[in-house]
């Protein structure tokens, strides 16, 4: 079975650039609607649900193919906003430090840079979908992917992730995903984006 995980801060931590209300839709509505969806998706499939949400997603080629789409976008959803909540913080306005900072640099040139090419990827995703800061074995790349695709069914490791659904930002910013994407580098939590690209390398 898989459960919703809480969130690591309170409803209204992230305000004024994600809002108490969004953050309750978000959470305990959309997320908790993918764990539902997942779990039932996986009645009776013991061995699929003991996975963890990250390793069902490298093995949707086991699942059975009349649930095999729902499974993708639930578990997927589900891998997905759980990583998305860790990498909020409600302390506000940090700036990469460590390997991801020198990572970014030697990448993109500088950090600012980075944030135009990221900023461009989350605004051209057409519809509902995310951008993703990935790495190929240290390597940083930015992606996107449509729906709830996650970049761990290319078997690439997301460090970063912005969701892009309206379901993220419509309360607030209405059709204004330029300045959600504004509002969300103030919370990104660049100590857990350094911890996971730590791990990648
Ligand atoms: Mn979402």
């Amino acid at each position: 079975m898989f459960t919703l995980p809480e969130l690591p801060y309170s409803y209204n931590a992230l305000e004024p650039y994600i809002d108490e209300a969004t953050m309750k839709l978000h959470h305990d509505k959309h997320h908790a609607a993918y764990v539902k969806n997942l779990n039932d998706a996986l009645v009776g499939q013991d061995k699929l649900l003991n996975l963890s949400v990250e390793a069902l997603l490298q093995k949707l080629s086991e699942v059975p193919e009349n649930v095999r789409t729902k499974v993708r976008n639930n578990a997927g959803g589900h891998a997905n906003h759980s990583l998305f909540w860790q990498l909020l913080t409600p302390k506000k306005n940090g700036v990469p430090h460590g390997e991801i900072a020198k990572a970014l640099t030697e990448s993109f040139g500088d950090f600012k840079s980075f944030q135009e090419k990221f900023a461009a990827a989350a605004m051209a995703r057409f519809g509902s979908g995310w951008a993703w800061l990935v790495s190929e074995n240290g390597k940083l790349v930015i992606t996107d992917t449509a729906n709830q695709d996650t970049p761990l069914m290319d078997n690439k490791i997301p460090v970063l992730g912005l969701d892009v659904w309206e379901h993220a930002y419509y309360l607030t910013y209405q059709n204004r995903r330029v300045d959600y994407i504004a509002a969300w580098w103030h919370i990104v939590n660049w100590e857990e984006v350094d911890r996971r690209f730590l791990e990648t390398i």
